[in-house]
């Protein structure tokens, strides 16, 4: 599996920065945003390391696919009843701070700290 050993996310796949998880599989993890925007705000990743959105190819459908897929399961699980935000940040202009490929999904009552 692709793995930047600088990378924060892969630390966090790894085990060696601690997070609060939600989910995980073979090929995706999903834990709590560290500063959330909203009552619920988790992050769904790829372990494998992609940096963004805009370094997926054909091979990364079925992947991207299962990552929004998700979305309403975890919601759902996490008490979101009412509607939520699935927002992916790409690249410098996209305003992405981390390079590991990542899905915010917010949701909660309003209002919301951002977002
Ligand atoms: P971006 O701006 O790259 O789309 O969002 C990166 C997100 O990662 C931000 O919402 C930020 O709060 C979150 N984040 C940054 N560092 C950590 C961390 O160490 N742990 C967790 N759980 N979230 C983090
Ligand atoms: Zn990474």
């Amino acid at each position: 599996m692709n793995v930047d050993p600088d990378c924060l996310f892969c630390k966090i796949v790894a085990g060696q920065i601690p997070s609060k998880k939600v989910f995980e599989d073979e090929e995706l993890l999903a834990f709590h945003d560290i500063h959330p925007w909203a009552p619920v705000h988790v992050l769904v990743i790829p372990k494998q390391h992609i940096a963004t959105l805009a370094d997926v190819g054909p091979e990364h459908d079925a992947l991207l696919g299962r990552m929004l897929g998700l979305a309403p399961r975890l919601m759902k699980e996490l008490g979101v009843g009412n509607g939520f935000r699935t927002l992916l940040n790409t690249g410098r202009d996209g305003g992405q701070e981390v390079y590991h490929l990542h899905m915010h999904v917010m949701g909660g009552p309003r209002p919301w700290r951002k977002g």
